[in-house]
């Protein structure tokens, strides 16, 4: 604290990233990015890029990237917006979309940065447990709010939640913005999308970051209903007219023009998720059945922590969070196969 801070500082509690280690060499499992690099074909169009006309601003609207997210979704470009990550489209719609003076509901386990920007912008929100199973209710989102989020899959547990239970949601709140946050929908599910041009409340949002392999590059999305999207830009517009810089522009383009890179990796991660699945199983460990890129586990007998300080002793970091239901659980980024082998073994010796 300090005299020079407007209040609203003194009060925030903000989200704590991930850690992003300094070191080399560690078996990093435990912010969900891809173990595989991304397409070279995203590579080549950013060094194409480096050239003169860096020292000119880039497309503010970035037209062309939203000309190929639109024609590879089906959608028209004025359905969508272009952020800086998911994170900055996230908190462009709870600043836009979410300010009705009603609480906003999202699950008690999610996203941990939810109730930061709630925080930011004085946001009322309602949190609303999950079921015993970890799964999100549609009945539980169906009264009186300022508008609903939540993420599908959800993050950390990874359960995922069938297009006909969304459409239920979306029927029950006609007046308020239904937000699906999709950062994890490439690893088996459906994406909601394909519901955007029925209801006019539904804002679905998408990152590069995780089956793209593009976290290092900051490029997220949502689709929607052109009055939605109109809302977003009106707050971008008055924020930073500018998010998306040059290299990433061309790089998130090329990511999408290289469909066959993007499926291989997808697979890949669908395979090893069932063969961490079926291993941490036979070693005792309760998973839950996830449709992302990242399992949440326990094990009946040894503590998270135990268990997360004794793999970082190995040389391997996992997600522990200090969180209430899910303390003595790790969320586990499926790596690569040699990864994810080397988790299994350092988790059997503990
Ligand atoms: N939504 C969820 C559920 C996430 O887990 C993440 C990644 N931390 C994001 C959004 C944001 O991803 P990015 O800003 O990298 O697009």
């Amino acid at each position: 604290m300090s005299k020079f801070w407007s209040p609203l500082v003194n009060d925030l509690v903000p989200y704590v990233p991930g850690e992003q280690p300094k070191v080399a060499n560690l078996v990093k499992l435990n912010t969900n990015e891809s173990p595989f690099g991304p397409s070279p074909k995203v590579i080549e169009a950013i060094q194409a890029e480096l050239n003169d006309s860096l020292r000119l601003y880039p497309d503010p609207e970035g037209d062309s990237l939203r000309q190929t997210i639109a024609t590879y979704h089906g959608v028209d470009p004025q359905q969508v917006f272009l952020g800086n990550g998911s994170d900055e489209v996230l908190a462009h719609i709870f600043y836009g979309l979410f300010q009705h003076g009603e609480p906003i509901l999202f699950p008690d386990v999610t996203y941990s940065f939810y109730p930061v920007y709630c925080g930011l912008y004085g946001i009322d929100s309602r949190q609303i447990p999950l079921t015993d199973d970890f799964e999100i209710d549609p009945a539980d989102y169906c009264g009186s709010n300022g508008g609903v989020i939540f993420p599908n899959p959800n993050a950390p547990t990874g359960r995922y939640l069938a297009l006909t239970h969304i459409e239920k949601i979306l029927d029950a709140n006609p007046d308020r913005v239904v937000v699906v946050d999709e950062a994890y929908i490439d690893f088996g599910g459906t994406s909601a999308i394909t519901l955007v041009d029925r209801y006019p409340n539904l804002l679905v949002t998408q990152t590069l970051s995780k089956s793209r392999a593009l976290a290092g590059l900051r490029v997220g999305f949502a689709v929607g209903h052109p009055d939605l999207i109109e809302a977003l830009n009106r707050v971008k517009n008055s924020f930073n007219s500018y998010p998306l810089d040059r290299l990433a522009l061309a790089g998130a383009k090329a990511a999408y023009e290289d469909e066959s890179w993007f499926r291989e990796c997808c697979q890949s991660v669908i395979t090893e998720r069932q063969r961490v699945t079926q291993a941490l199983e036979q070693q005792g460990f309760e998973v839950l059945p996830s449709m992302a890129n990242f399992v949440l586990t326990r094990h009946p007998d040894k503590s998270g922590d135990y268990l997360a300080s004794g793999l970082r002793e190995k040389g391997i970091i996992v997600r522990h969070f200090n969180k209430p239901r899910i303390s003595e659980h790790l969320r586990i980024t499926i790596g690569t196969a040699s990864q994810n082998d080397a988790l299994i073994d350092g988790l059997s010796s503990l």
